[in-house]
């Protein structure tokens, strides 16, 4: 069994239609299971869930929610919960406002420094997304000719402290937790210690997510070393959290380390988190 947990389709900054990424997981990663988790949006299921049906592997329908834990920014991921669950689409409608909301200083900021990119420019890279992004405006300026690939645009421009960098809003991750569960999900922190959020998750800080219904840690990430996936694992044994792997795949918009199936979930914890 091949088990994917957290991919990302064009719906948000990955660069595969739904459709395409069910397919790629089916004959290309050969997965029996992907999880589509665009950040902070749902909007992809239904088209992902049709091709799942079609190609005859198991979907999967999840989500990455932006949320923030004293101070640091920490990723969420939900999984089969209602998508209509009035106040958990009231907190998205939040996220996404707030993804949309900063554009324009972002844009004010690059122009400051002589990178001249329209909100049409923008869009025209967002395309189908509900979900705008930092990878957005990057790449509008590929296309532009400003820097040759996505990555640059992290390297001193859109990243946390960049020239061009504006904070926007995230959902507290107390209340996300909260939210998934209320909705009948269940919620895995994404990539716990990738840069930024290593420093609030501490041993302490699980316990008290557990406490507020956490089900689980995703410890194989390639943002991930070995000493901190034995770590994640020492923790997620002590307080009985499941241990998800996944590969975080963004199709052409990310590194080819982060290809469909690049780390794995093991069915018997898949069985504990969706029984
Ligand atoms: P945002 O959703 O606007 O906060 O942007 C964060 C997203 O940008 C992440 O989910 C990644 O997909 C992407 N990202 C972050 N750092 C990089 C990088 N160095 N190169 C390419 N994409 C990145
Ligand atoms: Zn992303
Ligand atoms: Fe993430
Ligand atoms: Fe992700």
């Amino acid at each position: 069994m091949r088990i994917d947990l957290h991919t990302h389709s064009n719906r948000s900054d990955g660069t595969d239609s739904p459709a395409d990424l069910v397919r790629n997981a089916a004959h290309v990663a050969r997965l029996d299971v992907v999880a589509l988790t665009d950040h902070d949006s749902t909007t992809g299921w239904d088209e992902a869930q049709s091709e799942a049906d079609r190609v005859g592997i198991r979907l999967v329908r999840g989500i990455e929610i932006s949320t923030r834990f004293q101070g640091e920014s920490v990723h969420l991921l939900g999984y089969e919960f209602d998508p209509e669950h009035p106040a958990l689409v009231a907190e998205l409608r939040r996220v996404l406002d707030g993804r949309d909301n900063r554009l324009p200083d972002v844009l004010r900021k690059l122009a400051e420094h002589g990178i001249d990119i329209t909100l049409e420019d923008v869009a025209a890279q967002s395309g189908d997304a509900a979900a705008s992004g930092r990878p957005h405006i990057a790449d509008a300026m590929v296309a532009k000719g400003y820097i040759a690939h996505r990555g640059e645009a992290f390297d001193g421009w859109l990243n946390t402290g960049g020239r061009a960098y504006v904070d926007r809003y995230s959902a507290p991750l107390l209340t996300a937790i909260g939210l998934l569960k209320d909705a009948g999900g269940r919620a895995v922190v994404a990539h716990p210690w990738s840069r930024g959020s290593d420093r609030v998750l501490t041993v302490d800080a699980f316990q008290r997510l557990k406490t507020s219904g956490l089900d689980g840690i995703e410890v194989d990430h390639n943002d991930h070393g070995a000493t901190a996936r034995e770590r994640l694992r020492a923790i997620a044994a002590d307080l009985d959290l499941v241990v998800t792997g996944s590969s975080d795949y963004h199709g052409t918009g990310k590194s080819d380390a982060f290809h469909l199936g690049a780390n794995l979930t093991a069915p018997d914890q898949l069985d504990r988190l969706l029984p």
